[in-house]
């Protein structure tokens, strides 16, 4: 081959290799295949427990009396800044807040301390008057937004803590292995702006959020801790999914027998397969397939769903829902 035509094969190559990355960087599955699998839109009832998708894993739950958020993330800071240094941005976090209607939060409770669940919790604490709940590495990310500490609280596993009608326990989970890119403890009061790879997680709860009776849970991460969760029974699971549409058929099995149907959740409500370096108010799109693949999670669940008779909803961002709609109490 004459060197011109060699260096025209390589040249050729080398743009096949970028246009495939470009691609897998960008194309994500489509939102419009599941709006029949949404949760519908509740306003707001006295004394029942509405729950709003906030993005990942940020969720508000409100009964009218007492407000608690998981997690807590708004400013989902964009591609390019992820490479360098991250920190809440409290404008955003005050924008949002009004557009959820939140004013005032008895209880911000963190699952673990990676940028995308820990981040805003503090500032989010500060400005609403909660207690910022999590593991000691949350702890320090509340210390170092200078969060006093009558507002950051660690709770010994399974302890039953109270805000109005809602008991809260933390149970032991872990983090998918796919995104296992930040581990281990947070020692110190951690100071923003941060490298992402400073919020270590921590370690990872599963959430258990009861109310009137009838009990949710929260996984925030597509991982779990075998045994944790099996005296655990909760009508509704938001189950984090993120990355989970790349791990093995054997790693997702394990995911439903020891999350979905250890609890006997009767409804799923997959979070954290939103693309979070995209702002909350752009249009929520999933995360791109070079990370995770939503299809191949939502014909997972929807099959086992199927077989285990669970009914899998989507929650769409910004509206409440009645996460309990149209089951009947157990007996
Ligand atoms: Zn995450």
């Amino acid at each position: 081959m004459s060197p011109i035509r060699l260096v025209a094969v390589l040249a050729l190559l080398l743009l096949a290799i970028l246009g495939w990355f470009a691609y897998r960087l960008t194309s994500a599955p489509d939102l419009a295949a599941y709006v029949d699998r949404q949760m519908p839109p509740a306003p707001a009832s006295p004394g029942r427990v509405s729950a709003t998708f906030l993005g990942v894993t940020t969720v508000l739950f409100d009964d009218g009396e007492t407000a608690i958020l998981t997690d807590g993330f708004f400013s989902r800071p964009g591609p390019l800044k992820l490479l360098t240094k991250v920190e809440p941005a409290r404008e955003v976090i005050a924008a949002h807040l009004h557009h959820a209607g939140i004013t005032k939060l008895a209880a911000v409770i963190v699952s673990h301390s990676n940028y995308d669940h820990v981040m805003d919790a503090p500032e989010i604490a500060r400005v609403t008057g909660a207690t910022l709940i999590g593991s000691e590495s949350t702890a320090n990310v509340g210390r170092g937004w200078g969060l006093p500490e009558n507002q950051i609280y660690v709770p010994k596993p399974g302890e039953v803590m109270r805000f109005g009608q809602f008991q809260v326990r933390l149970l032991p989970s872990a983090h998918v292995p796919g995104g296992r890119w930040a581990i281990g403890e947070i020692k110190s009061p951690l100071h923003p702006p941060a490298a992402v790879s400073d919020y270590r997680d921590g370690g990872t709860y599963a959430l258990v959020i009861g109310h009137g009776g009838r009990t949710m849970v929260m996984n925030a991460s597509a991982g779990f801790m075998p045994g944790a969760l099996k005296d655990v029974r909760a009508d509704v699971v938001f189950l984090g999914i993120g990355t989970l549409g790349r791990e093995s058929s054997d790693y997702q099995e394990n995911y439903w027998r020891e999350v979905v149907a250890a609890i006997q959740a009767r409804r799923v409500i997959p979070v954290h397969w939103d693309n979070f370096t995209i702002p909350l108010d752009r249009p929520m799109v999933p995360l791109p397939r070079q990370f995770d693949d939503l299809d191949v999670t939502m014909a997972f669940l929807t099959r086992h769903g199927a077989r285990d008779n669970v009914d899998i909803r989507l929650p769409v961002v910004w509206q409440p829902f009645d996460p309990f709609i149209g089951l009947a109490p157990r007996d």
